[in-house]
């Protein structure tokens, strides 16, 4: 068997970002606003910084307003909630997203219970992950989606394949269970108690590892042809010819590439993917506030 198909994230997360640019210019014809991302950013993370830019310059380019609110890290919780709840009302704002993780002393789940469900664009709130779990239309976080968006353009019908997700975070890797199955996949949630995780992993036709510890999965528990999405994000300790550090998923690439039908590389796989949901989400929120229908071919 040759080498895996390497899957385009990039080329597909662009794709989306420009189909959710026409339809936020059609938005705004019809409405005569942009669709609105409000995004809180509390205390000086410097990861966040780089992901809240990431985030606005995103919506700029997608035609969608951003507002962003940056607020210093002894930020009282009193504080940030009377700003999500003014953000709540907010008839210009469709999507609320607080970015995680919080400075200590701030709890993150009495703020994200705060925000409107129907504003909760990062589908974190636990209406969302409900109706998620019931099969009802809610928003689903970004990272998980966005996998099940490239395994969709992969695979086509997923019904019947046997997925193995390892990781159970409330943020990727249960939604992304509970994503499979409604996709009618048969599938095993894996965590760091799961025994024998190598001979689980070998059942898959569908592999998804969120664990982040880097280069976990090898190349001969994968069974081959299968397809693997790496959401590991791991930064590799400083060497003379790479200072800052490689990148690596949770995914042994260079070995999986051997027996794997597809892959996605670690950067430019899942990574575009989760700011393009989020842009897609919001726009979707937008069109549920204005009362018109959901925007198709997303
Ligand atoms: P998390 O730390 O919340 O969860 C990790 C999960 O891995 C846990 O459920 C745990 O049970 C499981 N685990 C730990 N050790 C294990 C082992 N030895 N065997 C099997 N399972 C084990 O992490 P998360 O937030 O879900 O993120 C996972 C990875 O995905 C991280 O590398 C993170 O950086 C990355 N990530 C990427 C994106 C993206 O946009 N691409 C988004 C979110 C997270």
């Amino acid at each position: 068997m040759g080498e895996a198909a390497r899957i385009d994230g990039k080329a597909f997360a662009e794709g989306l970002r420009a189909r959710v640019a026409a339809h936020a210019a059609a938005f705004r014809q019809a409405t005569g606003r942009a669709p609105g991302l409000a995004v809180v950013l509390v205390g000086e993370d410097e990861a966040s910084q780089v992901y809240v830019g990431a985030k606005g310059r995103a919506c700029t380019e997608a035609g969608i307003a951003s507002f962003e609110h940056r607020l210093p890290a002894e930020t009282s919780a009193a504080e940030l909630l009377t700003l999500v709840e003014r953000l709540n009302r907010d008839p210009e704002v469709d999507g609320i997203l607080v970015q995680l993780p919080l400075p200590a002393g701030l709890d993150e789940q009495a703020v994200i219970a705060a925000i409107d469900p129907d504003k909760d664009v990062d589908g974190f709130h636990v209406i969302n992950a409900g109706r998620l779990a019931v099969g009802q239309r809610g928003f689903v976080p970004c990272t998980p989606l966005g996998c099940l968006m490239l395994l969709q353009d992969r695979l086509g019908d997923l019904a019947g394949l046997e997925a193995v997700v390892i990781g159970r975070s409330n943020i990727v890797g249960k939604p992304m269970a509970q994503l499979l199955t409604d996709a009618n996949a048969t599938v095993t949630l894996a965590h760091s108690r799961t025994r024998n995780l190598a001979e689980v992993v070998g059942r898959a036709d569908i592999v998804v590892a969120a664990v982040g510890r880097p280069e976990m999965v090898r190349g001969d528990w994968i069974k081959p042809g299968a397809c693997v999405i790496d959401v590991g994000i791991n930064r590799l300790p400083p060497t003379e010819d790479r200072p800052k550090g490689r990148l690596v998923g949770d995914v042994a690439f260079a070995e999986a590439l051997e027996v794997a039908g597809a892959i996605t590389p670690v950067p430019g796989g899942v990574g575009p993917m989760t700011i393009a949901v989020l842009l897609r989400n919001t726009l979707v929120a937008a069109h549920a506030h204005a009362g018109l229908d959901a925007p198709e071919g997303l």
